[in-house]
């Protein structure tokens, strides 16, 4: 018989993020710290507004670009809240969340053999979706040392011939780190200099908690070469609905626009319509929650410094990255005990690549109660591990 799987497929190594889900799953009275994702149900409005456009009958596909309404209310948001400018008619494309908006990026601009260098610990997507486009992931590592900031050096030192693009998350899964303006800056001399594209994944640009956050594509000549991927999923606690989007300057933009409208058509009308709400109305909301995190991150930090679980602050996001190297065990070996000894769930470091190893992810997206309760378990964990 013939090989039934295309090679790259067979080449892909399943996310390690699951096992420990289904193992958790199947236990009793587990707080997890493991989940990705707001705790906040969508705000009221934005439920109501998608309501009401199924009341009204409005169920056909829409423009493969998405609503236009959406897409104004879009370039509204970006330049208010960030600074940038993008024309709604070409610039804008509305996706099924984040996640495609990543790979229709990888797609537009990827031949085969080029190279896309990533920044390490970093979402579990991003080396998969470019091994799928035909590219090459290079990973750079960061270290809790520079609180897992990508230093410009860094991206000299893996420069080839192939190299496309720079993927940037900030603020970043799973370290939570928040990159400022002056970094920003000298990463785009650098990017400037050896003629590359950005694409800056900006999911958590509404959760940061020190510094106002700056997207890339602000920065002198960046935005003729930079790829904004964002989506409402974190900002706006709009998982479930799957709704995300691109802007991009109009050619990249286009290329992206002919990927969408042969495979996925258009994104789901009713979440569209929803989330004209939550950009026209959502803004109190979004503050409360990220108040919300930013107390809930706090006490994160101190308490897990605390139990000898040392970490910096993050800057945005709703994760912390401790160092978990003092109890001697591989961030697998500790996640494994944690669960099984105290019921905890947390994702251990080494799924998220370079850098990883040596500390776990804790999600503080979970009530006041549910974290404080993690906490002790934790620290009766440290002293019997110390
Ligand atoms: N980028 C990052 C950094 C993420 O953490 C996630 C979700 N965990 C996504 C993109 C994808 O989010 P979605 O597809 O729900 O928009």
């Amino acid at each position: 018989m013939k090989e039934r799987l295309s090679k790259t497929v067979q080449s892909l190594q399943p996310s390690g993020i699951r096992r420990f889900f289904d193992l958790a799953a199947s236990m009793d009275n587990v707080i997890s710290l493991g989940v990705g994702e707001p705790d906040f149900v969508t705000s009221w409005s934005v439920r109501e507004a998608s309501i009401l456009s199924l009341e009204r009958g409005y169920t056909s596909y829409t423009a493969n670009a998405g609503l236009l309404e959406l897409r104004q209310e879009l370039m509204n948001y970006m330049k208010k809240q960030f600074g940038v400018s993008y024309d709604y008619q070409n610039e804008i494309l509305v996706t099924v969340g984040g996640s495609q908006a990543l790979d229709v990026a990888m797609r537009a601009i990827i031949n085969p053999g080029d190279e896309i260098i990533v920044v390490e610990p970093n979402f579990v997507s991003y080396s998969p979706l470019i091994t799928l486009a035909g590219g090459v992931p290079v990973p750079v590592e960061t270290t809790a040392d520079t609180e897992f900031k990508l230093q410009p050096e860094q991206i000299e030192a893996v420069i080839t011939k192939q190299t496309k693009a720079l993927l940037l998350c900030s603020p970043n899964n799973p370290t939570g780190s928040s990159l400022t303006k002056a970094e920003l800056e000298a990463i785009a001399d650098i990017v400037i200099k050896y003629d590359l594209l950005v694409i800056t994944d900006e999911i958590y640009a509404e959760l940061t908690y020190d510094e106002p956050f700056t997207s890339i594509a602000s920065i002198g000549a960046m935005r003729d070469r930079t790829i904004i991927v964002s989506g409402f999923s974190k900002g706006f606690a709009m998982t479930g609905w799957r709704l995300g989007y691109i802007c991009a300057p109009v050619d990249l933009l286009q290329a992206m626009l002919k990927i969408h409208q042969y495979t996925m058509m258009c994104a789901p009308t009713m979440a569209q319509y929803g989330a004209i709400e939550a950009l026209k109305n959502g803004s109190h909301d979004v503050e409360e929650m990220r108040k919300s995190y930013r107390r809930r991150r706090n006490y994160m930090v101190k308490s897990l410094n605390e139990i000898q679980l040392s970490c910096h602050t993050p800057g945005g996001a709703f994760y912390v990255f401790p160092s978990i190297k003092k109890t001697g065990l591989t961030s697998e070996q500790f996640a494994e005990q944690l669960l099984l000894e105290e019921r905890v769930a947390v994702v251990p470091g080494s799924v998220f690549g370079l850098g990883g190893e040596g500390h776990v992810r804790c999600s503080y997206a979970s009530s006041m109660e549910s974290l404080e309760e993690a906490i002790k378990r934790i620290g009766r964990f440290m002293q019997n591990k110390l």
